[in-house]
């Protein structure tokens, strides 16, 4: 038996409506039901919970509520981290041009009109779930190092903020290491830049297995230097060692290195207070002078510090 054709991302896309008017999402829930799972709430604070613990890909969002109207629904869903992006279509009976131009100031993707006509709706709600899939797939790609697959500078930064900002209790503690791969442009000047490509491979391949748990990251910093944050990580020290074990026991020739027979690397780490990552950019800083220091210590190991 032929299968059938399943789409990308086959998994059915999640709609939330949020209309006090309950024929309203009944007729609403009704014209979506057999393409999308459908979620419903009978006011905004119902609406905004729900989206605190379900996976929403899109609202449809009345404009006219008691209480909370869709105006406050709006700002509440773009004032939260994990909701900002999340495309909202405002339902209105007003025909109001600056009603309409109000809500898209808030941020609201689209319009419909009362009475509902169900091809508008489906066609409105199918080009903003296509549009908000076509940025999420844009980001991903702007997060990624294009030649090791592991994420990029802009993603380690970004994250390390948002732990920054995330992260209120004093206690925690976050460990930053800084690795460069030693005796890099000899490697590349003697092997050639395609055996030096493969081998900034390996070594990504090697540091992301160090990130395995949620919050955790390893990207490549630039050229020959990689990241790595662990959250909640005060063993930082045996971590990096081990990482530079792991590239050394995987035996890669390096002819022209004066540290070792094999590709090495060097880091420098850090392990500082969340509170503190405010001024993140001191703990790179302080983590990329460590890593100097490993380099003119011999190279091949590792420097830590607790700040
Ligand atoms: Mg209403």
């Amino acid at each position: 038996m032929k299968a059938a054709a399943v789409p990308a991302g086959s998994q059915l896309a999640t709609i939330l409506v949020v209309d006090d008017d309950r024929l309203n999402r009944v007729a609403l829930a009704e014209l979506l039901q057999p393409d999308f799972r459908v979620l419903m709430a009978r006011d905004g604070p119902s609406g905004l919970e729900i989206l605190t613990r379900e996976a929403v890909n899109l609202v449809l969002l009345d404009v006219s509520m008691p209480g909370m109207d869709g105006y406050d629904v709006l700002r509440a869903i773009r004032a939260s981290d994990h909701t900002s992006n999340l495309p909202v279509i405002f339902i209105t009976g007003m025909s109001d041009a600056a009603d309409e131009e109000r809500g898209l100031l808030l941020g609201a993707a689209d319009f419909v009109h009362k009475p509902i006509h169900p091809a508008i709706v489906r066609a409105r709600v199918m080009t903003h779930l296509r549009l908000a899939r076509q940025r999420n797939e844009l980001e991903a790609l702007a997060s990624l190092d294009g030649l090791t697959g592991i994420a990029n500078r802009r993603c380690f930064d970004e994250t390390m903020d948002r732990v920054a900002r995330q992260t209120a209790r004093s206690s925690d503690v976050m460990g930053i290491a800084l690795f460069d791969v030693d005796h890099f442009k000899q490697y590349n000047d003697h092997y050639g830049h395609g055996a030096g490509d493969q081998a900034l491979r390996n070594v990504a391949v090697t540091l992301n297995r160090f990130a395995r748990r949620a919050g955790e990251l390893a990207a490549r910093y630039g050229g020959e230097e990689f990241a790595l944050l662990l959250p909640g990580c005060s063993e930082l020290e045996e971590v990096m060692n081990s990482f530079r074990q792991s590239i050394a026991d995987a035996r890669i020739p390096h002819e022209r290195s004066e540290t070792s027979d094999w590709l090495t690397v060097s880091g420098g780490g850090v392990v500082v207070p969340v509170v503190a990552l405010a001024q993140s950019g001191d703990a790179l800083a302080l983590a990329d002078q460590l890593l100097y220091r490993a380099k003119a210590g011999g190279r091949n190991r590792v420097m830590v510090q607790r700040a």
